[in-house]
């Protein structure tokens, strides 16, 4: 079947509603932007409820679209179920899991304290999120696009690796999705980005700077310089990608897992 519809409304989100993680910094903030331009109403989830108001604000003036902010600790299933308790009457057609945490331990150093903060952050809400979308889209289907990491294909950064076993595990749970609930209608797929400079990835470096970890900044030269773009990638070049598989132009695209780190995988 092919869509006959113009290019511009196959890029349009209007009359669609698309729930967020993270979406008060970074890569959120900036899939919230593209989104609104789109004509989709929003629902921000995050623990930072003065940047979510501020996004909240930004995006409803300068688009006129809807934008409602929840404050979510991703941490804790109850508050995931009571988010989901309160979007039941009004179901979002799409779902951004994107909200994630990457702070560094020695492999050896990471206590189950520590690992559990980052899967219960970067993985476990995102498994529990799609299970509540899917059971309250049913039958009528929708789309999810999950944020994962080049991290969890090829480590990179020392201190990391809890973060990149709980980004594969959204690749995983990415193309799994696909298969068993394509057929209910759901379209699942993941980005791998690579290098992007965020408020995130900011207070690494100032962290680094603070412990005077030159490592860090050895690794980040070394990073540069095997991207062949030469450069680190903006939150909004991983938001383009993120409109395009929320929108109908992606609408044969299921279970795909697209990188967008400037080429940085081809070595
Ligand atoms: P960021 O720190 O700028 O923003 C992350 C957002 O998630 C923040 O608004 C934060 O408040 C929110 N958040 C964190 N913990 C939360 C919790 N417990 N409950 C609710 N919200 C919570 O990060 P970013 O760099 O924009 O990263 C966004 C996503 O992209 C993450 O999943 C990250 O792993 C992934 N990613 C980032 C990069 C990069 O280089 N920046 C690369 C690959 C993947």
């Amino acid at each position: 079947m092919t869509d006959s519809k113009p290019l511009i409304e196959l890029f349009s989100l209007k009359g669609r509603k698309a729930v967020i993680t993270g979406g008060a910094s970074g890569i959120g903030r900036a899939i919230a932007e593209r989104f609104a331009e789109a004509g989709a109403d929003l629902v921000l989830v995050d623990v930072n409820e003065v940047g979510m108001a501020e996004v909240a604000r930004t995006l409803s003036g300068k688009f006129g679209v809807n934008v409602s902010a929840k404050k979510v600790d991703l941490m804790k299933k109850p508050e995931i179920d009571n988010l989901w308790k309160e979007l039941e009457t009004l179901p979002p057609d799409i779902l951004v899991n994107n909200a994630g945490i990457y702070e560094f331990k020695d492999f050896l150093e990471v206590d189950e304290a520590f690992l559990e903060r980052t899967l219960s952050v970067n993985l476990k809400s995102a498994f529990y999120m799609c299970q509540h979308f899917i059971r309250t889209r049913g039958e009528k289907g929708g789309v999810i696009v999950n944020v994962s990491s080049i991290e969890s294909v090829l480590h990179l950064v020392k201190g990391l690796i809890h973060y990149g076993v709980s980004k594969i595990g959204l690749v995983a749970m990415t193309r799994a999705l696909a298969r068993e609930y394509g057929e209910k209608g759901f379209r699942v797929n993941a980005v791998m980005p690579g290098g992007i400079h965020t408020p995130g990835t900011d207070k690494v470096r100032n962290e680094a700077i603070k412990k005077l970890r030159i490592g860090f900044f050895i690794t980040g030269l070394q990073f540069i310089s095997r991207v062949p773009l030469k450069r680190l990638g903006e939150p909004d070049e991983v938001a383009k990608v993120v409109l395009f598989l929320a929108t109908d132009m992606a609408s044969y695209v299921n279970g795909a897992v697209i990188t967008v780190d400037g080429g940085f995988l081809t070595d």
